[in-house]
């Protein structure tokens, strides 16, 4: 097996007036373990669609491995597509739903049965190729549904939100099969899902997606560190949200007027004095001076700690600073107590905040 990169040149989509893609240039390399990301609604599942040819796209071209798929029936694509809701064949065996794409290929059955048992071992399910779907666990039978979309040997395994029927502690377990299988083929995954956990641990590149945009395309650790707009910033991870007016740019430093004075940040995406504008700082950047312990923090504002989660390693607070709700996490140590409460002043420092023009915040 080995991946062929996707290409998507021009690409939209219409529902009679209702756009639900927007025209597209995308490049996903080959090999590439490549995910979009966005909440429901956004357009993901219409582009994998159009990907996997059972959508004609509005306008533009897909290529694969540089043809073009324009008039490629999606079985005569180098495609596989995985579903959420996996449809095996419940009266087959395991082995005989791995091999059900190479029956129509002419492959004779004793070669099939060794296929299907080639890629069972790849999937860790050896030795389990007589059993029916049905005696099989959860994760196991989307591991059948993996090999399944794997025998036929496609070069793109398109998979749409594959692991949500499955209970946390296997998802994140399948997440980890799921990349070391991907690395193992070589084939190009597509990754669809809502989940920024599962895009972000597992892929090479994500692309974020908003009402039919793709607003960002970048490594995992950009798309945290480097958000590039204020959705992507506010879909992936928790985010502190200040919302003011920009008075002035001084190099790396924007200082921006807000209901709790003058708050300063990183400028970004050409912000300019006089723009509305929203300061975006990550909770776990967020610092905590109690009663009169005054701290060096480039910002500071006075809030009042109102409640205390407490999330294993991690202690959450929820606060308000006058009609802003904040949210800090603190490492879970004799510090961040169960008589953490009240008045507190908040601090975060330049480095850590980035001013962006306003615009969609994610939920
Ligand atoms: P989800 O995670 O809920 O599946 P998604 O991001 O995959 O969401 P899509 O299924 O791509 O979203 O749908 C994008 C938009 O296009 C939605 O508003 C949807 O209602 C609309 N849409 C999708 N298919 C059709 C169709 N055949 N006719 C009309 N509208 C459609």
């Amino acid at each position: 097996m080995h991946g062929k990169d996707v290409v998507l040149d021009g690409v939209s989509m219409r529902f009679g007036d209702f756009t639900a893609v927007q025209p597209t240039d995308l490049t996903i390399e080959a090999g590439e373990f490549f995910s979009i990301l966005g909440p429901s609604g956004c357009g993901k599942t219409t582009i994998l669609r159009i990907i996997s040819g059972f959508l004609d796209p509005t306008a533009g071209d897909v290529r694969i491995g540089g043809d073009t798929m324009t008039g490629i029936r999606p079985n005569a694509r180098p495609t596989a597509l995985i579903f959420q809701n996996l449809a095996l064949f419940p009266l087959m065996s395991v082995w005989e739903n791995v091999a059900f794409g190479l029956e129509a290929r002419g492959i004779a059955k004793a070669t099939r049965r060794e296929r299907a048992e080639e890629l069972l071992a790849m999937v860790a399910l050896d030795g389990q190729g007589e059993k029916k779907p049905t005696e099989l666990s959860g994760g196991q039978r989307q591991r059948v549904a993996i090999a399944r979309a794997l025998a036929v040997e496609p070069s793109v395994l398109l998979l749409d939100e594959p692991l949500s029927a499955l209970d946390l502690k296997l998802r994140q377990h399948m997440r980890a099969e799921l990349k070391e299988l991907q690395r193992k083929t070589g084939v190009t995954f597509i990754y669809i899902t809502h989940d920024q956990g599962e895009a972000l641990t597992m892929s090479d590149r994500v692309a974020v997606m908003n009402r039919g945009v793709i607003e960002q395309v970048a490594s995992s650790d950009e798309i945290y560190s480097q958000p590039a707009t204020p959705f992507v910033a506010s879909f992936v991870g928790e985010q502190n949200v200040f919302r003011g007016r920009l008075t002035a740019v001084n190099g790396e430093v924007a200082e921006v007027e807000t209901a709790h004075g003058t708050l300063r940040g990183q400028p970004r995406n050409g912000v300019a004095a006089g723009d509305d504008v929203m300061i975006f700082v990550r909770p776990e950047r967020v610092g905590l001076s109690r009663a009169g312990a005054a701290e060096a923090r480039d910002n500071r504002l006075p809030a009042t700690i109102e409640r205390r989660d407490l999330e294993g390693p991690f202690v959450n607070l929820h606060c308000r600073a006058g009609e802003t709700s904040l949210m800090i996490h603190l490492p879970n140590s004799g510090e961040s107590g169960p008589d953490l409460a009240g008045e507190a002043e908040l601090g975060f420092q330049i480095a850590d905040a980035v001013v962006m023009p306003a615009g969609d915040l994610a939920r």
